[in-house]
């Protein structure tokens, strides 16, 4: 099978470069599976799962939205954070899970429930991909 190269990059830097066949990924619009020869497209990511295929293996790498492009026989993602899935620290998911359910739970006035929420879905989006590479 023909191969593409993906690479995400971060504010802090590359995260990863490398040859799959198949990159597949949640953009707002719904599930992408990206192979060579894909038409060229932008598109912005939620929090989620971009998962790298060859063969039989896939690779699971966590999100924390930003933009997909597909451009000739690259795909180039853009994320305000990424972490492989042997990379996530667990315990430090499980701490922000507890502290945003604990501000969602609190309710105080001064609470930003959307920020909230965020840190809440980045935190299970990180614990479930984890569990993917065990
Ligand atoms: P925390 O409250 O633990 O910082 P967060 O969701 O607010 O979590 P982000 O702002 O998304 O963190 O990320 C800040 C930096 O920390 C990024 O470089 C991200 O890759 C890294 N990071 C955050 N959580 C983890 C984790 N559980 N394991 C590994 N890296 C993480």
């Amino acid at each position: 099978m023909r191969t593409i190269k993906v690479s995400v990059v971060t504010p802090g830097g590359p995260v990863l470069e490398e040859e799959v066949e198949m990159v597949s990924t949640k953009a707002k619009t719904g599930e992408l599976g990206i192979l060579a020869g894909h038409i060229p497209m932008v598109a912005p990511l939620d929090i989620g799962a971009v998962r790298l295929k060859t063969g039989n293996h896939t690779e699971w790498v966590a999100v924390s939205g930003g933009f997909v492009e597909v451009n000739g026989q690259e795909v180039t993602i853009l994320a305000q954070s990424a972490e492989r899935a042997e990379n996530i620290d667990i315990a430090r998911a499980k701490q922000a899970k507890a502290r945003a359910e604990k501000r969602l739970t609190d309710r105080q006035a001064a609470i930003d429930a959307h920020r909230a929420e965020m840190a809440l879905k980045r935190a299970l989006n990180r614990l479930d991909i984890a569990e993917h590479q065990r």
